[in-house]
């Protein structure tokens, strides 16, 4: 009865097209890329101005039901599952660049924009949005700013949160607030942008972005570089490193990821090592052949097993592109496929990659490792028969974790806690830290109705 009624509501404010109430529409948004759970929202809305988000926040604060931003689906923690109904606030129609502004190097943009085609557009005139989670040919720039999404370039040029300087947010009671200004630097007052970055949609609704643009380097080669041991790669990766040259990525490959791309989508990538590094350099043209050679040189020593180059642009983007498809590979593996997001101090990592094989081992689960190990992160992808290995994928999760935090990791780099870690989040984060988060939640959303209950 009561969904009736804020139906109702809603199609006062929205076109009926934009408000999606059957089941069969319902069920597609049940769903996010963690793969392990499923929760119908009650209603799916579509809004296309902030005018509307406002409205719609009215509306949940009248019935008080929950709002679950959602961009593309795709985070892995189950953040945008609506675990307890409410309404799928959908942004794929707020989804235009509003202005990419040479002079000032900066671009505004409305939360449904893609990361990818944002890109497309500034590389254009000669500008770069570094920030590049693998699956940014779908993950929006409202997903990422609320996940503080990282990638393969971060170890160069940082993730989402460096390079948001503005938003307007749309705040629970139906404000709009907005966080910074159209300059680069600010020291005027509480970062308070810091704060809705990385908030999994929990804190305030982000309906406009200003975004840091940086020049566009005029030339990239990509190097892989083959191991015969993980000791070798994680040698090579802090020798390249000690050598002051900073490459765009330093990304890793284990030996079942390099098999099971080749399996489902092959590309001639080498299936008898150990592990791979993608390792990207850019820079002027002139400094790619000493940087090329230095590295080269460090790869030899560190007993690389095998040294490809990039002869071309198309041939570099084949490399990305089957680095980007390893969780589809994977997924073809078994019914569902589930991935993590662990990092540690550099130096520990081959602890930690060692620690998870043997882990997973135990539990007789397959895992099938990628990272971005220039800073010191892994995502275990692990395949799984939901029905038969949910329990032992829970046990070797929560070991893995175990082991992450031996190492002086953290649970989460880039992925976000959503609703799969929220359970282990104290045994990181200390309990003062989360009573504060706690209280900033209940200053920002006194009502409780964005994103109920993610994080902890
Ligand atoms: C194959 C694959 C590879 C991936 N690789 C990476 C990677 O390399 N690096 C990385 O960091 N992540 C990676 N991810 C995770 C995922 O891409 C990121 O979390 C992503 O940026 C989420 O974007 P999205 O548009 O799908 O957001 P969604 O999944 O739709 O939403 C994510 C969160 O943001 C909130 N949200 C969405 N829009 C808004 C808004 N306008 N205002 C407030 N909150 C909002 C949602 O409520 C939810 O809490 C990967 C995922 C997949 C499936």
């Amino acid at each position: 009865m009561l969904m009736n009624e804020v139906i109702k509501d809603l199609k006062k404010v929205l076109s009926s097209d934009n408000v999606l109430e059957k089941l069969e529409e319902r069920y597609a948004y049940a769903q996010d890329a963690s793969n392990t759970f499923v929760s119908l929202p009650d209603v799916v809305v579509f809004a296309q101005t902030i005018k509307q988000v406002q409205q719609i926040v009215h509306i949940a604060n009248k019935y008080s039901i929950p709002i679950i931003c959602r961009g593309a689906g795709t985070n892995t923690v189950g953040a945008c599952v609506a675990e307890h109904g409410g309404i799928i606030l959908n942004f794929s129609k707020m989804n235009k660049i509003i202005e990419i502004n040479k002079d000032n190097m900066t671009a505004k943009v409305e939360p449904g924009v893609i990361v990818g085609d944002l890109q497309n557009e500034v590389e254009k005139l000669g500008l770069y949005y570094p920030p590049d989670p693998s699956n940014l040919k779908v993950s929006t720039i409202g997903g990422s700013i609320a996940q503080n999404s990282a990638g393969a370039r971060t170890f160069k040029y940082g993730s989402t949160k460096d390079y948001v300087i503005d938003m307007l947010i749309v705040t629970a009671n139906g404000e709009i607030l907005r966080t910074g200004s159209n300059t680069i630097k600010n020291a005027t007052g509480y970062n308070l942008g810091s704060l809705f970055i990385g908030s999994e949609g929990t804190l305030g609704i982000v309906v406009e972005a200003t975004l840091k643009l940086i020049p566009k380097p005029q030339c990239s080669k990509v190097i892989m570089a083959y191991f015969d041991s993980i000791d070798d790669t994680v040698n090579a990766v802090t020798s390249i490193i000690e050598q002051q040259i900073s490459p765009a990525t330093l990304d890793f490959m284990d030996k079942n990821v390099l098999k099971t791309i080749e399996q489902f989508y092959p590309i001639g990538l080498l299936t008898d090592k150990e592990a791979a590094l993608i390792i990207e350099i850019d820079g002027y043209q002139s400094s790619i052949e000493e940087q090329k050679n230095t590295i080269t040189n460090v790869l030899r020593h560190c007993n690389s097993s095998a040294i490809q180059y990039s002869a071309t642009q198309k041939e570099a983007d084949r490399i990305w592109q089957a680095r980007r498809s390893s969780m589809a590979a994977c997924a073809k593996l078994k019914p569902t496929v589930t991935t993590d997001d662990v990092i540690v101090p550099r130096e520990n990592l081959p602890q930690l990659i060692k620690g998870i094989n043997d882990i997973c081992n135990k539990y007789n689960l397959t895992v099938c490792m990628v990272g971005h190990i220039g800073d010191g992160s892994i995502h275990p992808q692990i395949p799984i028969d939901f029905e038969k290995e949910y329990q032992n994928y829970k046990s070797a999760k929560s070991e893995i974790y175990d082991l992450t935090i031996k190492l002086g990791g953290i649970i989460s780099a880039e992925h976000g806690i959503g609703r799969e870690k929220r359970e282990y989040i104290s045994k990181v984060v200390n309990a003062t830290a989360l009573n504060y988060m706690r209280e900033i939640k209940k200053i920002f959303d006194p009502n409780n109705i964005l994103n109920p209950y993610k994080i902890f």
